[in-house]
């Protein structure tokens, strides 16, 4: 990739964090005024609702930062845009769709379809197999 291009892949990505982290400051305070306002039982259980969304929102936020922080890694060290598994570039309109993308999409196809398979079909089995064990 051009110098150039890899630039605004990285202001993109970096853009994508700072709404990230703008979003999850807005749960924050939500929370916070939530909490001043509602102060018997009945609102506590809508606070705990909304502290609970709010947790996980920045479980899945912490995830998607730390996903886009690799991908600016990967921009620092020459390997952005490349498969991490059949090292092949991977196609333009995908990073473009997914830019802290690790796969190309053949290899992402086939790597749901093997989740899909170890879920349905070994799953089942390494866990009886620990069952005998114990
Ligand atoms: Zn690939």
């Amino acid at each position: 990739m051009k110098p150039e291009v890899l630039q605004c892949y990285r202001n993109l990505l970096i853009q994508r964090i700072q709404d990230l982290l703008q979003s999850a400051g807005y749960a924050v305070q939500f929370m916070r005024e939530s909490g001043e306002s509602m102060p018997d039982i009945c609102d506590q259980a809508v606070r705990e609702f909304f502290h609970t969304i709010s947790f996980s929102l920045r479980d899945k936020e912490r995830e998607t930062i730390r996903e886009i922080r690799e991908a600016i890694r990967r921009i620092d060290e020459g390997t952005f845009g490349i498969c991490r598994l059949c090292n092949k570039r991977i196609s333009e309109k995908r990073m473009l769709a997914h830019p802290s993308t690790t796969l190309c999409i053949d290899c992402k196809r086939k790597e749901e379809a093997l989740q899909i398979y170890q879920g349905k079909i070994f799953t089942p089995l390494s866990v009886s197999d620990s069952d005998w064990e114990q």
